[in-house]
């Protein structure tokens, strides 16, 4: 059957090139052998949402597009982390950077752009970089751990995202921009200054009208030199300046080339069989940046690939929205006044809202919208049919948002059934309409799925939602504003915690049932979370369900990128012995074990160890689990406190190793740390700890919700007790009512803050409540058994999980 097929080969595995793939397998799904190639070693991701990666709000597999299952289930050869190294158009083949060569028939290339780099003295120190993949948000994030002082060159979109990430990160931040108003291509003189205000009240710093001269610094940078003389401090700079259409490649390969590759309205470029789409590509002399327009590209070139009638591509009306920074901020069309245009202009100051729509021929050309963009996708429609607006009434035009209109205020009753809701993905009203009736779709998380409305900047959320309102009326209003655990159910925590109760449900795969679950076999964010609260709400009874565990907890271990685990024994409190030392050095010698480190947690880690190793390695090692893989207690970090320390006031490693024998092995909604110091001076970093123990004199003080994390979060005093007993039975209480009433995945500096420290604090404090919660506690821990020694002393658990068995071919 696959003999028949052509050949397909896309270079560049980014949005561009998996959309028009995507699209192509749709339209015929037994035309191409498809091969995917992409530099990076990830699956099609969402670039756009790199921005909620970097300001800690999404995690990488949240945005990936297109899992490695997808390539599998669609039968596409991907190869990542593999590089096109030349074309040879004459004979139709590719060759890779390992050598690979794989012909073709038909050939995309959508090898989008290169951040470009200022190519300032001092450009290549160690701390400069770009923003534009997954890794540059990794170095940014890892950088935050140890620097503090970040500066972005760039005051454009890229630039104020990455600035804001920082901001999360717990950076001091400034922008610098090279003209006197920031987002200027995208925004008009009033809009940016608000902007700006907004951005400065969150702690971002303006450095405008500034031209950087070089970067200082030894092998690390320092700063930067301006060409007025003043400096900046820096111990990490992004160069957010722009991108270049990557075309080295092509133009090797002999494609005309101008500032892209040239295409054709049908995206064929100056060679037979070869199309390009994407940021790559020039089409009548534009290039593009944005999402919208390269899926507009993907959608012809798809139905053209698959022998589908098209219309030509003529071009796209682009329009942005800020994300991240909680600025709503909408600019499309050709928003700046010219001397052929006049403009119809709202400027609340009271309330922060400024809207511009910029008319031409009493046709609407533009628009600038700041506090509030419901508007934006109307106008945006309006621009783009070239709508007469001659006999409407101005406000007709700008609406008053702020009430509660009919239909919500972007008025999706009255817009065509063929007006674009989700612009980065070209869906139209009438297509998430059809399939709210024609599916059965009732959340804005189903329509997403089905219809891909909304998958990438999120921006059209409100809009999906107005339509399920529109379309399902009362029906909608039930489920809307509630928060559901998963998109496989209408329920929120609280009404599957009740229902567990009342009906005495005791497996994950009966509550799915009983709860009509809309996908059969769950998925891999509620499945963990109900068998979490099941073993919540039934500690002595309930078995765990291991199949819903993610496979880090299945294992007992962390897998790595390269498929090997990592063993991290306990070793309380970070206090070891020379006999024990001895023990994890000959078990690291015996299993070759390449890489034996220490963590940060005081324990160490024996990384790259082959799956068949492990439960030999943990019967020689003869130590617990350290629970490095789970949601759990990992860590009791401390001080010498008292036994060494002349500042010491109390024994903060016998409280720590104390606590960690207390609560190891305990499940958490998310993974928790603790730390003790003697003293506070603070050693143990108590303060960023989910619990931290201070002594002071003649006690301790307990701090909850802290967090050195990604968001860092400095925890609260939430109580002060005398005796180390009084210690424990506080974080008995502290961390059972966190078991009871966190939401799965919930750290407890998001918990804390959502429920209060004085609300917390009321409910440990108050005698009975505390009683209660902690003979909650002590029934739970009176169960727990260690899973290294159960897997050691279980052939079939060994057999099952361990073994590994060669097939034969
Ligand atoms: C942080 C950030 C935020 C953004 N926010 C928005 C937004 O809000 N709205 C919006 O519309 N757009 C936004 N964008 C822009 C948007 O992400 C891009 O327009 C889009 O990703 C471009 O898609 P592409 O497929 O053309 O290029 P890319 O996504 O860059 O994909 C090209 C891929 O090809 C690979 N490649 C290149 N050469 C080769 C080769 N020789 N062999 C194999 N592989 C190769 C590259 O490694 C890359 O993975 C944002 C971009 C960034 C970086
Ligand atoms: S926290 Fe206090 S007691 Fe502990 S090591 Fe530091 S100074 Fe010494």
């Amino acid at each position: 059957m696959g003999e028949s097929r052509e050949k397909l080969v896309l270079i560049g595995n980014g949005m561009a090139g998996m959309n028009t793939i995507e699209h192509i397998i749709k339209l015929a799904p037994h035309k191409y052998d498809i091969t995917v190639f992409g530099s990076e070693p990830h699956p099609n991701y969402n670039r756009i949402l790199l921005s909620y990666v970097l300001a800690g709000d999404s995690k990488v597999e949240d945005i990936v597009i297109h899992p490695m299952e997808w390539y599998e289930a669609n039968g596409i050869h991907l190869y990542s982390n593999e590089t096109v190294t030349s074309v040879d158009t004459a004979g139709q083949n590719v060759t890779t950077d390992s050598g690979l060569t794989v012909a073709y028939d038909k050939l995309i290339v959508a090898t989008g752009s290169n951040p470009f780099m200022l190519p300032l003295p001092g450009a290549d120190k160690e701390g400069v970089m770009a923003y534009r993949t997954i890794r540059d948000c990794e170095i940014m994030i890892e950088a935050s751990q140890q620097y503090k002082k970040a500066v972005v060159i760039g005051g454009g979109l890229l630039g104020l995202e990455a600035a804001r990430g920082f901001l999360n990160l717990g950076m001091q931040v400034d922008v610098v921009h090279i003209v006197d108003t920031i987002m200027e291509r995208q925004l008009d003189r009033t809009a940016s200054k608000m902007l700006q205000e907004a951005l400065e009240a969150q702690g971002m710093n303006f450095l405008l009208e500034k031209q950087t001269e070089s970067i200082i610094g030894d092998e690390r940078v320092q700063g930067l030199k301006f060409k007025d003389g003043t400096v900046a401090e820096a111990d990490l700079i992004v160069m957010a300046v722009g991108i270049r259409p990557n075309v080295a490649l092509a133009r090797e390969s002999g494609l005309e080339v101008a500032n892209g590759i040239v295409v054709d309205d049908y995206l064929q470029t100056s060679v037979p069989n070869v199309y390009a789409v994407g940021e790559c590509a020039q089409h009548r002399g534009a290039v593009y940046g944005l999402v919208a327009p390269l899926y507009e590209q993907g959608a012809v070139l798809a139905k053209r690939l698959a022998g589908a009638e098209t219309v030509p591509y003529e071009g796209s009306v682009v329009y942005t929205k800020l994300k991240v920074s909680g600025v709503d901020v909408f600019s499309g069309g050709q928003f700046m006044d010219a001397e052929d245009t006049k403009a119809i202009r709202v400027h609340d100051e009271f309330s922060g809202i400024y809207k511009k729509v910029v008319v031409k021929d009493n046709k609407i050309v533009g628009a600038v919208l700041f506090g509030d963009t419901a508007d934006g996708t109307r106008l945006m429609q309006m621009i783009r049919n070239g709508d007469d607006i001659s006999g409407l009434e101005k406000t007709a035009i700008l609406r008053d948002n702020s009430g509660s209109g009919n239909g919500g205020g972007s008025g999706v009753a009255e817009m065509a059934d063929d007006a674009i809701i989700c612009g980065c993905n070209g869906v139209s009203k009438g297509t998430i309409c059809s399939a709210i009736k024609d599916q059965g779709l009732t959340s804005v998380e189903e329509v997403k799925n089905c219809t891909t409305a909304s998958r990438s900047c999120g921006g059209c959320k409100p809009l999906v939602s107005e339509l399920l309102s529109y379309t399902l009326g009362d029906a909608y209003e039930k489920t809307s504003g509630k928060e559901t655990i998963c998109g496989c159910t209408d329920h929120s925590r609280e009404e599957i915690l009740a229902a567990m109760k009342e009906k005495g449900l005791s497996h994950v795969k009966e509550v799915m049932s009983v709860l009509a679950w809309k996908n059969e076999g769950g998925c891999s964010k509620c499945r963990p979370a109900l068998n979490y609260y099941l073993a919540m709400l039934n500690p002595t009874t309930y078995a765990d369900d291991p199949t819903s565990r993610f496979v880090n907890e299945r294992m007992h271990a962390n897998i790595q990128k390269d498929g090997t685990y990592s063993v991290i024994p306990r070793i309380y409190g970070g206090v070891t012995s020379p006999a024990e030392l001895k023990r994890i050095a000959e078990v690291a010698e015996k299993f070759e074990v390449p890489t034996v480190k220490f963590t940060g947690g005081q324990r160490i880690d024996l990384l790259g160890v082959k799956k068949e190793h492990l439960t030999q390695m943990w019967e020689d090692l003869d130590m617990p689990s350290g629970y490095a893989y789970g949601k759990a207690l990992r860590t009791v970090k401390t001080c010498v406190g008292d036994t060494y320390c002349r500042f010491g006031t109390a024994d903060a490693m016998g409280m720590g190793i104390q606590l960690e024998k207390r609560f190891e092995r305990l499940n958490t909604p998310a993974k928790v740390k603790m730390a003790v110091s003697g003293c506070p001076r603070n050693c143990a970093e108590s303060g960023i700890k989910d619990l931290g123990v201070v002594a002071i004199d003649g006690g301790w003080e307990l701090y909850a919700g802290g967090n050195g994390g990604v968001k860092v979060r400095a925890g609260d005093l939430m109580m002060v007790v005398k005796t180390e007993s009084e210690v424990i039975e506080y974080t008995e209480a502290y961390l059972q009512y966190y078991r009871e009433t966190g939401i799965y995945g919930e750290r407890t500096s998001e918990w804390v803050k959502r429920l209060g420290i004085d609300t917390i604090k009321e409910v440990i404090s108050d005698p009975e409540q505390r009683a209660g919660l902690c003979a909650r506690m002590n029934e739970t821990l009176s169960v727990t058994k260690d899973p290294w020694k159960e897997a050691v002393n279980n052939a079939t658990i060994r057999k099952d999980l361990y073994e590994v068995v060669e097939i034969k071919s």
